[in-house]
């Protein structure tokens, strides 16, 4: 493959979503003279921030208080997430989503103008800015068209980043693919910020779209930075049952209700609250989605779910929101019903089911988006700071997004004008790389191994639901394990069909394919060592949440490829709030 390089930069963003446009314009702010460069798999606005629906929390009503937002978020998380970065979160959010605002994010307003808010799962309030149901689209686009005010801001789009070049114990750049040529580039940056987002595409069903394949976590991985909390994925309570498309929970918030085989409001049963004419906060089908999707999970082993071609569903009922307020509040939503699911909302039920919609774990950085590997930062779904726990609150993320862009911008541009100069081994580096790549992926075309990706991914699928889903036992975790590392040595062989140079996607599917199975092993290996029930991590065999020894965040460090990880465990900050039972309704 020819190679080019290298470029150089300043401050290099891997990933043009929510949290990586927000670095972009922070790094820009903070020093005009820095270069800055942002590299995307896709054109910034095809990135996952796009596809949010509901939308942002941020205390801004007078019967609201940050004293409450930051509780709920605590409790949601059952007590796992680091107290002070959740403290510095609900902080700075409204002046962030204010900030959204002047730069022309068209909230949507009350009859008297002011900001509108919603309810959302899990919280006292009601604190969820929106944009009708395309709050993402808005929040990217107005990242987006205010990224290009700044002059620095230099974009490589559709350049694949394939490794982190590390020496010296500093990261100086990476190695990146140009999708539409096939060449590889050196891109030589004094620090780095991955913003790849999550990695929800290691399970089957799920509302992530196919590019969240955890790059940028991988990528950190194998540089050597740990990867906390990696157990925790969040089940969404109400996704399409074919598909995984999102039903977003803002359908709850505007009054729908959650019905199973005999149109009984299940949720009732579940120490969730009384039923009441109006979904109420906190209570049943507005609380929090681990234990909605747990809730669905019991009713099917009950036989209270309806049997569907795609598995089992109950209902989500929005019939008695009247035409008017759905097209208003949730337009759509009945956009998806009508072209997926062929059913019009106004009239009839929405089959639902839980699917994967969000990795609570990620790379462990501290409290400004920082690594243990000099010049490596994260920040978005990719990382784990960690406000999340156990469980996130639904419209933390979009927030989170802009308050750990931003700080891990102003830090990475802080780091980057101290930084010495480039080491003369950087070239060297990258070639190693490239010949790596070339290696794994290039030299296997004349191979011949009965595998595929899609065949292996498919397995790696079914051992996920099967072995590392909503409810877990060493049994099942053992099984996905062993499976799991015997398709990494499987995935070295696959022969790719596709010879071709310009936009290679089934190479880039190998690549993506390898940094799932690396992901999927430090999930599953966090998960069989915490032997205890917290938030989204529940054990049949251990249902009790363990305070005493697993008040931790666990680390997980990479081996060798094809061996499980080591797992190690780091304190939880706590400041002012001492665990307590989570109670809801
Ligand atoms: C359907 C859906 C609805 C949601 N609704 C809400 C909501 O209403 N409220 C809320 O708070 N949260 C919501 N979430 C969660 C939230 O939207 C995400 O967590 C968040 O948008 C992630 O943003 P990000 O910037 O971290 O990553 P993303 O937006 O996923 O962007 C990742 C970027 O990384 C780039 N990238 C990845 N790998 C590479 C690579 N190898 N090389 C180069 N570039 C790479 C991609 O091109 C992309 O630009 C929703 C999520 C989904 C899936």
């Amino acid at each position: 493959m020819t190679r080019y390089g290298p470029d150089e930069c300043d401050v290099l963003i891997v990933g043009g979503g929510g949290a990586g446009l927000r670095a972009a314009i922070a790094v820009a702010e903070t020093d005009p003279t820095l270069r800055v460069a942002v590299a995307s798999k896709v054109y910034p606005m095809r990135s996952h921030t796009v596809s949010a629906e509901g939308g942002s929390a941020g205390v801004i009503k007078s019967n609201d208080s940050i004293e409450e937002h930051i509780y709920d978020t605590i409790s949601g998380g059952d007590w796992l997430c680091d107290q002070d970065a959740v403290e510095a979160f609900v902080n700075e959010a409204p002046k962030e989503l204010l900030r959204m605002e002047h730069w022309g994010c068209p909230w949507s307003r009350e009859p008297d103008g002011q900001v509108a808010v919603r309810s959302f799962g899990g919280m006292k309030n009601k604190r969820t800015w929106y944009a009708a149901d395309k709050t993402g689209f808005h929040m990217l686009h107005t990242l987006f068209q205010t990224s290009l005010k700044y002059e620095p801001v230099k974009r490589y789009d559709e350049y694949f980043v394939t490794s982190l070049l590390v020496d010296d114990g500093r990261c100086q750049g990476v190695l990146a693919l140009e999708m539409a040529t096939g060449q590889l580039h050196t891109i030589a940056a004094k620090s780095v910020i991955l913003c790849t987002g999550g990695f929800g595409k290691a399970f089957p069903f799920t509302t992530n779209a196919n590019i969240k394949t955890g790059d940028g976590v991988a990528l950190a991985y194998r540089a050597g930075v740990a990867l906390k909390d990696m157990e925790f994925v969040q089940y969404h309570p109400t996704g399409l049952p074919f598909t995984g498309i999102l039903i977003t929970e803002a359908t709850r918030a505007e009054g729908g209700f959650l019905l199973n085989k005999d149109d009984y409001r299940y949720l009732q049963d579940y120490n969730l609250g009384e039923p009441k004419p109006e979904p109420v906060l906190r209570t049943m089908e507005l609380g929090p989605r681990d234990r909605l999707s747990q809730a669905f999970e019991q009713e099917r082993l009950k036989g209270r779910t309806i049997k569907g071609p795609y598995g089992d569903y109950v209902h989500l009922d929005l019939r008695h929101l009247g035409e008017q307020h759905i097209n208003e509040r949730l337009p759509m939503v009945r956009e998806l019903c009508l072209k997926y699911e062929k059913i019009d909302p106004v009239t009839e039920c929405i089959p639902v089911r839980p699917v994967v919609h969000y990795t609570m774990g990620g790379i462990h950085t501290d409290i400004m988006g920082a690594t243990n590997v000099a010049g490596v930062y994260a920040a978005g779904e990719a990382a784990c700071v960690s406000i999340n726990g156990a469980n996130r609150l639904g419209s933390n993320s979009l927030t989170e997004l802009l308050v750990f862009g931003a700080r891990a911008g102003q830090a990475a541009a802080a780091y980057a004008k101290e930084s010495p100069d480039f080491s003369p081994r950087l070239q060297a580096l990258a070639d190693d790389a490239a010949q790596d790549i070339e290696k794994t992926w290039i030299a296997p075309r004349s191979k011949r191994s009965k595998d595929t990706i899609a065949g292996i991914r498919k397995e790696l699928h079914n051992q996920m639901e099967n072995g590392a889903g909503i409810y877990r036992d060493a049994k099942s975790l053992q099984t996905a394990r062993e499976t799991v590392l015997e398709l990494q040595e499987r995935a070295q062989h696959v022969a790719l069909q596709d010879t071709s140079y310009t936009f290679n996607t089934e190479l880039t599917a190998a690549i993506e394919l390898r940094n799932l199975l690396e992901l999927s092993s430090a999930i599953i290996e966090s998960a069989l060592q915490r032997t205890e029930s917290r938030g989204s991590h529940q054990r049949t065999d251990h249902p009790k949440r363990d305070d005493e020894k697993f008040m931790a965040h666990s680390l997980a460090y990479r081996t060798e490829y094809g061996t499980a990880p080591r797992i190690e465990y780091a304190p939880v900050t706590i400041t002012r709030w001492p665990p307590k039972e989570r109670v809801y309704g």
